[in-house]
């Protein structure tokens, strides 16, 4: 498989290349040459297929000849060795529970299956590689676990002050080794452009190999579409196909969600939740794709203004609007709204929801009432407690912590401040 430029202005590269440049060198995201079309007897028993089984069948093809089998086999077994839960909370509406990883969200298995993927590319490197990785709140975590004591990967993350919740902020300055957290002083937005800024600057490249660990990265953004699978797997309406609500920021695992549809995988309809920050909801009622500034919200992994996978979303509709239209749809929900919904949801149902979650559940069940005959599931894509202060305030009860939690919380934080500022940044890593 080759991957090609979206930017059109490179030349295409294999699984491996793609991997470790993160982005073109024209400063276009990778896109998969061709979707792989999956046969229906694949479908047929993927009831009785492990987990495993799927994970080999469909990543197959997208990583070409550069993992020999023998070894992607055991990579993903690492990567998908936790459960992905499809559960019932009402008649119409289930949750595709994918927290159960080690750092309870679901940009675990992206991390997991990219560090894994370099550790083996890298494996007789002798240039040392730095991730740079910008996060809204998971990412960071989920790439710090991931890539914990690889050889020959030094990792350094920005996170925005202020703007990540504890336990996440727990997750990605408590490790330690190879792992730096810079703490900017700005937004996930300034974060993410003071790391593609870093990709395309000379002086840095020429002294450091850079790559990035956010879903820009094909290694992180292809396993995700496997979600999707294991929920046809375990959904219990076989004759229906399912409406699907995936809480979207970044439009990551959205667009892996698309690329399991072009595979064949039977859907009825996609949306993408979003919270205040509504570029993709707006430009699917206006036809104009406005970049703004993030804002705040409750459900902060998704606080993101410019979207950087919407545009892989286009080239799978052929940036054709609607078409686009005729299966996804983009719904914003309020803070207010998620607040609500968490509250309604667990009174009603007896079912905790996370913010994220919340603003899925909710973008659905709209949904829902303009099309009554239909049933569907939400992405949860982080545990609750990852949101303690949030759940609290909206719901008034304490989720219990899982002891990885209570351990984490006795550890000291260590991050290095840093200004919003290019320069500094580079400073720093020039320096170290
Ligand atoms: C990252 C994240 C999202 C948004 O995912 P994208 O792939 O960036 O759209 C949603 N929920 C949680 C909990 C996240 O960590």
């Amino acid at each position: 498989m080759l991957y090609h430029s979206l930017n059109g202005k490179s030349k295409s590269v294999s699984f491996k290349e793609a991997t470790l440049n993160s982005i073109a060198p024209d400063n276009g995201l990778y896109f998969p040459e061709e979707i792989p079309l999956l046969q229906k007897q694949f479908f047929e028993n993927i009831e009785n297929t492990s987990n495993e089984a799927i994970a080999f069948e469909v990543m197959r093809p997208y990583i070409g000849n550069d993992i020999p089998d023998k070894e992607l086999e055991i990579i993903l077994a690492e990567t998908f060795d936790f459960p992905f839960p499809l559960k019932r909370v009402q008649d119409s509406i289930y949750s595709l529970e994918l927290f159960h990883g080690p750092t309870l969200a679901f940009k675990d298995v992206g991390a997991r299956f990219m560090s894994r993927c370099m550790g083996y590319f890298l494996k007789n490197n002798t240039k040392p590689v730095t991730v740079l990785v910008a996060t809204s709140g998971d990412t960071g975590g989920a790439v710090a676990h991931g890539f914990y004591d690889v050889k020959g990967v030094e990792v350094v993350i920005l996170y925005p002050k202020g703007k990540v919740s504890e336990v996440q902020e727990l997750q990605l300055t408590t490790l330690g080794k190879n792992i730096t957290a810079l703490q900017v002083e700005g937004n996930f937005d300034d974060c993410q452009q003071m790391v593609k800024k870093a990709f395309v600057d000379a002086e840095l490249n020429a002294k450091k190999y850079l790559t990035s660990a956010n879903s820009i990265n094909v290694a992180r953004w292809l396993p995700q579409q496997l979600y999707y699978f294991f929920a046809w797997k375990q959904w219990p309406h076989k004759n229906e196909t399912p409406v699907i609500s995936v809480p979207s920021g970044n439009f990551g695992n959205i667009a892996s969600a698309l690329l399991s549809y072009y595979s064949g995988l039977p859907v009825k309809h996609f949306i993408a939740a979003c919270n205040a920050n509504e570029v993709v909801p707006q430009f699917m009622e206006h036809g104009i794709y406005e970049p703004k500034n993030a804002v705040s919200t409750l459900s902060n992994a998704m606080d993101v203004g410019n979207p950087s996978n919407f545009i892989r979303i286009m080239q799978l509709f052929e940036q054709s609007l609607p078409r686009l239209k005729t299966i996804f749809s983009s719904i914003s929900i309020s803070d207010d709204q998620t607040q609500k919904t968490m509250q309604k949801v667990l009174e009603t149902f007896g079912y905790l929801t996370d913010p994220h979650g919340a603003v899925a559940y909710s973008a659905l069940e709209q949904y829902l009432q303009m099309h009554p005959s239909s049933r569907g599931y939400f992405v949860e894509t982080a545990h609750p407690v990852k949101f303690l202060d949030v759940v609290k305030q909206a719901t008034g009860i304490e989720p219990t912590l899982p002891t990885n939690i209570i351990g984490l919380m006795q550890k000291e934080k260590k991050y290095i401040q840093m200004e919003n500022d290019y320069d500094a940044f580079k400073t720093f890593l020039m320096e170290n």
